[in-house]
């Protein structure tokens, strides 16, 4: 990414039994290095203690007793990200369970407006290295959009998605995601270049993502924006659905809130914004971005690292399938089945190991 290396690959995976059923759900840790230790500490200690011996049929209501008695401590603890995204984990996992104990897949639990079989995914993490291979790579997948990973100096922008383009042809659609990091002047004269590539959208292009910015370069480019894998609540994805500047918004089912309000976020987009989740995680949250989209007609494209990563491919007990460039809904109850446990034991961290010996 433009503000740091990403060197391995990390999931916190929540587990809560019920009736004799396990939902699982997953907590995204990408940053920091050490993510993992606060997350296992903020899902027991934190969020744990109000879920438990409790109703959990009905995962929007356990999700309002969470934020009501942890949105105030994220506040003042300045860390209103780690504790969204562990009530994302605990909400995936109640989703789980509930369609597991409905025996129907989860989106047909959602409250949408469709129901679709299949879901459009693009390329993602192109760029800035091993552009040709990951475009080989994308094309061999029969996938039909690349995001290009950009804010990386302008020589090596402009290379990847030279590349992008020469790999992948005229007709594959090309989008760019800059994780912040430009300022609004840098971001106007950047925007043009990208413009020159055929970029159809842009993904966080200033550092702050402040709204105001946004829309002053949208006014300034008329480049449609992406948005919201760093926002947190229903109201600021409600501001972003009605900004003129914002084309794309981007609820990640395991940051945001879970489903519950990955979907609050689809049915405030319905009919006048894209919803295209992000997800640069594990195969749980790519499960539960996917169950999003077969709801939902806001939704336009899945995102899909291409990258290498076990945690995507290898941790469901049934593997992905992609056809014609469109990612399968899964329809096994639940989100994606169980997990697969000689990939969870090869991966599992020794402080895992250790509070299990303990208990
Ligand atoms: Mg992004």
């Amino acid at each position: 990414m433009s503000f740091s290396a990403l060197t391995a690959r990390r999931v916190c995976v929540v587990e809560v039994e019920a009736d004799g059923l396990t939902g699982i759900g997953e907590s995204w840790i990408n940053y920091p290095n050490w993510a993992a230790e606060e997350r296992v500490a903020t899902v027991l200690q934190g969020a744990a203690p109000i879920v438990l011996g409790s109703d959990v049929s009905d995962p929007s209501v356990v999700q309002e007793r969470l934020i009501a008695q942890l949105r105030g401590l994220g506040r003042q603890w300045g860390a209103p990200g780690p504790i969204w995204q562990a009530i994302s984990g605990i909400d995936l996992a109640l989703w789980d369970l509930a369609a597991k104990r409905a025996g129907l897949p989860a989106h047909e639990l959602l409250d949408g407006d469709t129901n679709r079989t299949s879901l459009p995914a693009y390329a993602s993490g192109v760029g800035p290295t091993d552009v040709q291979a990951l475009c080989e790579l994308a094309m061999e997948r029969g996938l039909r959009a690349v995001k290009a990973k950009v804010g990386f100096g302008r020589d090596a922008d402009e290379n990847t998605l030279k590349t992008i383009r020469s790999v992948c042809g005229m007709t594959t659609r090309i989008f760019a995601d800059a994780n912040q990091a430009w300022t609004l002047d840098e971001a106007i004269e950047l925007t043009r270049l990208m413009s020159d590539y055929g970029v159809e959208w842009l993904e966080e292009p200033i550092d702050g993502n402040r709204l105001n910015e946004l829309e002053a370069l949208y006014a300034a480019t008329g480049m449609p924006l992406a948005a919201g894998e760093n926002n947190y609540g229903e109201d600021q994805f409600v501001g972003l659905v009605k900004s003129p500047a914002i084309h794309h918004i981007q609820p990640d089912p395991a940051k945001s809130g879970g489903l519950t309000m990955a979907q609050t976020a689809a049915t405030a987009a319905r009919n006048s914004t894209n919803v295209s989740p992000h997800w640069y995680g594990a195969a749980i949250g790519l499960a539960a971005a996917v169950h999003l989209g077969a709801a939902n007609t806001s939704v336009d494209w899945i995102e899909l690292d291409v990258r290498n990563n076990p945690l995507r491919s290898d941790l469901p007990a049934h593997g992905w399938v992609l056809n014609d460039g469109a990612i399968t809904v899964p329809q096994t109850p639940g989100l994606l089945g169980e997990l697969n446990a000689d990939v969870v034991a090869q991966y599992q961290t020794k402080e895992v190991e250790r509070r299990k010996n303990a208990e």
